[in-house]
């Protein structure tokens, strides 16, 4: 069986991610909740990168449930930690529960997210 603990601060260390691969750009005044519903990843205030199994917005802010059935209550906002988390990849280790894909990590390394995106919509 795969040992999915992983030890590295930047995910790029973690994925053998394809050089030539087709980067992709979020805008900037992109909204956070949006880019976390297309994402399907939540990095806890431990650093352990989770799977979205689902997104409720309420007004302003939004609970996620994960796959492995924790609940985070967040606010949109891009000034937060789990936005500059997602935004410089940061990452301490991937969520043994959530079983996330190795594909949703590759895709979400080759993705990157502009220094002022979600600044107001
Ligand atoms: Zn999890």
């Amino acid at each position: 069986m795969m040992d999915r603990t992983y030890k590295v601060k930047n995910i790029e260390n973690v994925i053998s991610s394809k050089k030539d691969e087709k980067k992709r750009y979020y805008r900037k005044n992109y909204n956070f909740f949006e880019l976390l519903k297309k994402i399907k990843l939540w990095p806890s205030r431990k650093g352990i990168l989770h799977g979205i199994k689902s997104i409720t917005v309420i007004g302003n802010k939004a609970e996620i449930t994960t796959h492995c059935n924790e609940k985070f209550m967040i606010r949109n906002s891009k000034n937060s930690r789990a936005s500059r988390w997602l935004r410089n990849k940061w990452l301490v280790k991937v969520c043994p529960r959530c079983k996330i894909p190795q594909w949703k990590l590759e895709k979400y390394a080759s993705t990157i997210i502009t220094q002022d995106y979600g600044a107001k919509f």
